[in-house]
């Protein structure tokens, strides 16, 4: 949420929903609807920006922030339309909350440090102002909202800055203080990113927390559906910055959109649609720029569209390291060091594969990651450098993954060879290629500057474009 404009669009969308007016399930009068909202944009940031200032001492810039994120807050809530009493209340919460962050840096700047704890509950400010100001919007279109932190509902672990949540005791707090509301009709409009340990500590669930709290809370009340709204019209077939004909995917299986968003379709994070799954809830991928489009339906079973594969992602600024070596033949327990010296660091690893002949494993890891990783397996292999048992560790840094996804393909034969005879008509170079054993994406990694012809080649390889609904 940008503006006062952006939160008038949210109200008016939770307004059809409730009316059954927006994406409509048959032969319903009104719907119930729960409402979990992010931080209105860049707010999160501001506020991590805030606390790392304050760790340096740096009070000029404490105040400046505060003082911009309260003047932003005040003139959206200004621009609502609210009654005078309205107005009022939310001004005073607004002020309240924006002097608890002062205090809160304050106190930082004193300490000289922000653990994880204390970034969690500076981070998660930008929620507890939203949703003030989006119950109130509500209001203002005559709905009966509620604002609520879902420090009250979502009970996680304490693994602070990437909590998770404990879906037993969150089912009983849903249980005992959100669905009674729900069946009051009133609209609760909750916090998204955060949650509290059982003892009540503030969490956060990790950056872009909030589509989370939004599955974890739709499981937990029984859902029909749960609507994740992006600035999209759903999961495209390829970025539509790279590719003209990009279209929207109408229905992916929970097991396609993970794959998806592992390969870098920033649509949705691959944890998110775990609480759905569990319950078999359908998930729709929704543009609040364009509400009406229909977006992308995730579902267990999606009717074939004829097409075997759906799309194709490409994640950039990766780096390739290489670590090889004759000796490494036959050797057990390579493979595990180099994981192990590379989990140490908390580098995630994208991809990997191993030439059979054992003479190197290669993986991709993100590209800011990878100086460190070479340090980390330089060191773990030293002994093994000087006696020439490993040659080589190397890094490569201009690459990026490209990946196709589509459940179908599992089993299908040919896929491969198209996908691969599409780029050597490119003149493309294959670095390295990967198949998981569940078959439901193909990925490769190729050199960086030639990766947005790749997947347009890709693209029209496979007919994903507007025109084409031939199987592919
Ligand atoms: N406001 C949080 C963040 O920026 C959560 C979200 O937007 O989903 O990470
Ligand atoms: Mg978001």
């Amino acid at each position: 949420m940008g503006s006062a404009e952006a939160i008038s669009r949210v109200a008016n969308i939770v307004r059809k929903a409730r009316e059954n007016t927006l994406h409509s399930t048959p032969g319903v009068a009104r719907r119930k609807v729960v409402v979990v909202v992010s931080a209105m944009s860049g707010v999160t940031n501001d506020l991590i920006r805030a606390a790392q200032s304050a760790v340096q001492g740096q009070d000029k810039v404490i105040d400046e922030v505060t003082q911009t994120l309260r003047q932003r807050h005040l003139d959206t809530a200004a621009a609502l339309a609210l009654d005078d009493s309205e107005r009022r209340a939310l001004e005073g919460k607004v002020e309240e909350l924006l002097n608890h962050v002062h205090s809160l840096c304050r106190a930082t700047a004193v300490l000289g440090e922000c653990t994880p704890r204390g970034l969690d509950v500076i981070s998660g400010l930008g929620e507890r102002l939203s949703v003030r100001i989006v119950a109130a919007a509500l209001r203002a279109q005559g709905l009966v909202a509620q604002a609520i932190e879902a420090t009250e509902l979502i009970v996680t672990d304490d693994c602070f800055g990437a909590a998770s949540p404990l879906m037993e005791e969150t089912q009983e707090r849903v249980r005992t203080h959100l669905l009674p509301l729900v069946r009051g009709d009133v609209v609760p409009v909750i916090t998204g990113f955060i949650g509290a340990t059982a003892n009540g500590m503030p969490t956060t669930l990790g950056r872009g927390g909030s589509d989370y709290a939004a599955t974890i809370l739709g499981a937990c009340v029984d859902s029909d559906e749960i609507w994740i709204w992006s600035d999209v019209d759903g999961v495209m077939t390829a970025d539509p910055r790279v590719v003209n004909e990009a279209r929207t995917i109408d229905t992916l299986s929970y097991t396609e959109a993970a794959e998806f968003s592992y390969f870098g379709a920033q649509v949705i994070h691959p944890k998110t649609i775990l609480p759905a799954v569990k319950d078999g809830i359908p998930l729709r991928i929704l543009n609040s720029f364009n509400p009406a489009h229909p977006g992308t339906r995730i579902i267990v079973h999606p009717p074939p569209n004829g097409r075997v594969v759906k799309g194709i992602t490409a994640i950039k600024q990766v780096s390739e390291i290489t670590v090889e070596g004759r000796g490494m033949i036959g050797i057990p327990g390579i493979a595990a060091r180099v994981f192990a010296a590379v989990a140490q660091e908390q580098v995630s690893v994208l991809m990997i594969s191993q030439s059979s002949s054992e003479q190197s494993i290669c993986f991709v890891v993100p590209r800011d990651a990878a100086a460190r990783t070479l340090q980390a397996l330089e060191r773990a292999f030293q002994y093994d450098i000087l006696r020439h048992n490993v040659e080589r560790v190397s890094s490569q840094d201009d690459v990026a993954i490209l990946a196709i996804v589509g459940e179908r393909m599992r089993g299908t034969v040919g896929i491969a060879a198209r996908l691969f005879s599409a780029l050597a008509e490119q003149g493309i170079n294959i670095l390295t290629i990967a198949q998981g054993s569940s078959e439901y994406s193909i990925s490769l990694v190729i050199s960086a500057d030639q990766v947005d012809s790749a997947v347009r080649a890709v693209h029209a390889t496979f007919d994903l474009g507007k025109s084409g609904h031939k199987e592919n």
